[in-house]
């Protein structure tokens, strides 16, 4: 069985360790059972003259055991001293950059400069974290250079940042007026990610944010099209939960690009594959089952379940009725 996961960090994070969970629990990883996660890179930023790509590391290191739950980000025992030594030097220090974490910014920086790819530098990153004896590979889904910018409202008019600056040095407050990913229409898709997305079983979307995880996995040209023309069937998993995202700015995102803060919102941004969307089935929190017959109307099928991964009996169930999707 081979099951891909399109994910940004923290939510696509969560469902990708779920999923594997569940996948080596049946026998998977022994058995044949696979997971490709292919991941939003449209977070990286180069700072300190270094390659930092947020989303593939927290991934890295959720599956790794090696992230810190508490933050959702960075490595677990983690210190700043290096962030502390820059300050004193007057180095804008807003992105927080942990010690152990560094060694990973290194590694791949010099990789990076040496002429290796993205999805090699990931490949040799995953390595230490025994995610191939684990039965997962992590891809990138470009080798080539995306970014979000996004275009902030300030009192001097609007301005365009990296999302990063935007996110954490900003704290999200300027409101956002535009999403725009940078070097897209140059960026080709990752070959290994669209040969995943063409041999799958089953194609998942994480409940990671839409417009700044998802989005711009899907907007690299020829990823949503392997989807669509995938016999995979694709199934999705709502970030909206109770018209809140649980963590992050999904909210402050859907409302700069005028979709509904809603699980049903986000169903029809994704849009029904029989009306040449991506969806063939939505799952939805049982804290928004009113939604179900709404989001069936669209020409999505709908399954409410839990989906707040805090809990293994929550996990297992909700591994459970993604995986039930699975072609037959
Ligand atoms: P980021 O790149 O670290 O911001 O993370 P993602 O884009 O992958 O995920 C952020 C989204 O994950 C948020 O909108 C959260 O609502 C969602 N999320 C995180 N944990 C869970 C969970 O346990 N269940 C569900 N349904 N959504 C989650
Ligand atoms: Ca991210």
């Amino acid at each position: 069985m081979d099951v891909v996961v399109l994910a940004g960090g923290y939510g696509g994070a969560r469902l990708a360790a779920t999923l594997s969970e569940h996948l080596a629990g049946a026998g998977g990883a022994d058995h044949g059972g696979h997971l490709t996660v292919i991941a939003n890179v449209a977070d990286d930023v180069r700072l300190h003259d270094l390659y930092i790509s947020p989303d593939l590391d927290t991934i890295m290191y959720t599956l790794g055991g090696g992230l810190d739950t508490e933050r959702g980000w960075g490595r677990r025992d983690e210190a700043f001293r290096t962030n502390e030594e820059l300050a004193l030097y007057g180095v804008p220090t807003w992105f927080g950059l942990g010690d152990r974490d560094l060694a990973t910014h290194l590694v791949r920086s010099q990789m990076r400069r040496a002429g290796y790819s993205l999805t090699q530098v990931t490949a040799a990153l995953c390595r230490r974290w025994g995610l191939e004896e684990a039965g997962v590979t992590l891809l990138p889904v470009t080798d080539d250079r995306v970014e979000t910018h996004v275009v902030m409202q300030t009192d001097a008019g609007p301005e365009a940042v990296h999302f990063q600056e935007w996110w954490i040095r900003h704290g999200a407050q300027p409101r956002p007026q535009e999403f725009v990913q940078v070097g897209l229409s140059d960026a080709r898709p990752s070959r290994e990610a669209i040969a995943a997305i063409q041999q799958a079983d089953l194609i998942v979307l994480a409940p990671s944010n839409p417009v700044v995880s998802i989005g711009p996995i899907l907007a690299v040209p020829g990823v949503s099209q392997a989807i669509v023309e995938s016999p995979a069937p694709v199934v999705g998993v709502s970030p909206i939960i109770s018209g809140r995202p649980l963590r992050g700015m999904a909210d402050t995102c859907l409302n700069a690009i005028g979709v509904d803060v809603s699980a049903e919102g986000v169903a029809s941004h994704y849009g029904a594959a029989r009306e040449g969307g991506l969806l063939d089935t939505w799952i939805i929190d049982t804290a928004d089952a009113g939604q179900q017959a709404a989001v069936t109307a669209s020409g999505i099928d709908c399954v409410v379940t839990g989906t707040v991964m805090d809990s293994p009996a929550v996990r297992a169930g909700l591994a459970a009725a993604i995986l039930a999707q699975v072609r037959s």
